[in-house]
């Protein structure tokens, strides 16, 4: 059957740019409980990604892969790991993960202090 190539593009750039967005703004030392909301998250979203086809490759990259959720960072580097294998995938370049760094920005305040000031 016949896609659209467009809008898949279009929907993938878009849940990238969030999913990225989430892993950037997740806590530096997370709780066990934060740690499990972040795996259980990642999971939900594969099996629930609206591309099918998307969602059953992704989800085979996420069992050989399972998800970092120990920190931010190791949370931020797992999530540019994974792109890059769907990169790979695509034939797409890969990207350095070295230079994440704050490429993914909420534009939200660090923290309620920051807000206030
Ligand atoms: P995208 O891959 O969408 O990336 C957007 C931007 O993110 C890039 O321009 C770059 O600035 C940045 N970026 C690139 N790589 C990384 C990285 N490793 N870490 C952090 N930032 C990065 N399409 C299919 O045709 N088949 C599939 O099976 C498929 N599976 C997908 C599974 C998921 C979970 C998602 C979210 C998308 C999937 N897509 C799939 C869509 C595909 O990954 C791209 O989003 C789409 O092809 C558009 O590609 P793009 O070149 O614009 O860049």
């Amino acid at each position: 059957k016949l896609g659209n190539a467009t809008a898949k593009a279009e929907l993938g750039r878009a849940t990238w740019k969030y999913f990225h967005t989430v892993m950037a703004r997740f806590p530096e030392k997370p709780t066990e409980d934060q740690q499990e909301a972040l795996r259980s998250y990642i999971f939900l979203f594969a099996r629930l990604y609206p591309c099918g086809e998307c969602a059953e490759h992704f989800q085979q990259h996420l069992n050989k892969y399972p998800p970092q959720v120990s920190s931010r960072k190791a949370a931020a580097g797992w999530a540019c790991f994974i792109h890059n294998e769907v990169n790979a995938m695509l034939e797409k370049p890969e990207f350095d993960c070295t230079n994440l760094g704050s490429f993914y920005d909420c534009g939200c305040a660090e923290n309620e202090k920051a807000e206030k000031g």
